[in-house]
């Protein structure tokens, strides 16, 4: 069967990484998550004192760092599972600090298209659609409100023991992420020209892994 690339970009916690996960067991493709790179950027930067915005020492860490994704969803930073560490709250800002800075943008785009080079991806991030992969057969743009994702984020922190703030904190962290992805000066979170948006506010996952896998159906024959 003919294999091809789909990018899903979107603001944090809409669902992208379940959909995304679903829709390649299905299809047989690979999830890459995109977010979990940048978040290993951070945690790095983070236990190894470099300021998030200190472009020069980014660069120098990056040029000694090894990230990897397992068939599991595991997350490898030189070789240490980091699956859990990247999820807690406090990294999630300082990823969208270190996402700012265009060289460790400019590396992590790299190495993504290398492993999508050869289809067979689903993409999640924030500039898939509109950088990364900007050929990609399939585009899809999942939004839903803040407060829809502030609520699944908080169930998902729970169900996978990750220390949690509370609801009201979850949402407020999850607009400033927002805006500062949406207002950033390289490759702000936008939704590509020929994006299909979902919104999922009022969806099940299943009703939103339909309508990706109907927009991918197209393209498989
Ligand atoms: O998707 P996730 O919430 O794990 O992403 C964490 C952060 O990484 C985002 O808030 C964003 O700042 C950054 N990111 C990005 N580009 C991507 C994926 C994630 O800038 N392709």
């Amino acid at each position: 069967m003919k294999k091809i690339n789909i990018a899903m970009d979107g603001p944090s916690a809409a669902g992208k990484s379940t959909v995304a996960d679903i829709l390649a067991e299905k299809l047989g493709y690979i999830h890459l998550d995109t977010g979990a790179m940048y978040r290993c950027v951070a945690l790095k930067a983070l236990r190894e004192g470099i300021a998030l915005d200190d472009a020069e020492a980014l660069k120098e860490m990056l040029s000694r760092t090894d990230i990897r994704q397992d068939t599991e969803k595991h997350f490898f930073l030189d070789g240490e599972d980091v699956s859990k560490a990247i999820r807690e709250d406090h990294i999630s800002m300082a990823t969208s600090d270190v996402s700012k800075v265009g060289v460790v943008r400019e590396d992590l785009v790299r190495r993504q298209q290398k492993l999508a080079e050869e289809k067979g991806y689903i993409v999640d991030g924030r500039d898939i659609g509109t950088v990364v992969l900007k050929d990609a057969e399939v585009k899809i743009y999942l939004t839903a409100s803040a407060h829809a994702r502030a609520l699944r984020r908080l169930k998902q922190n729970q169900e996978n023991g990750i220390s949690t703030s509370d609801l009201e904190t979850i949402e407020k962290e999850i607009e400033a992420r927002d805006y500062q992805d949406m207002h950033r000066e390289i490759s702000p979170l936008t939704k590509a020209e020929d994006a299909v948006e979902i919104d999922s506010s009022d969806l099940t996952i299943d009703e939103v892994v339909d309508r990706a896998y109907a927009l991918a159906a197209k393209f498989l024959e």
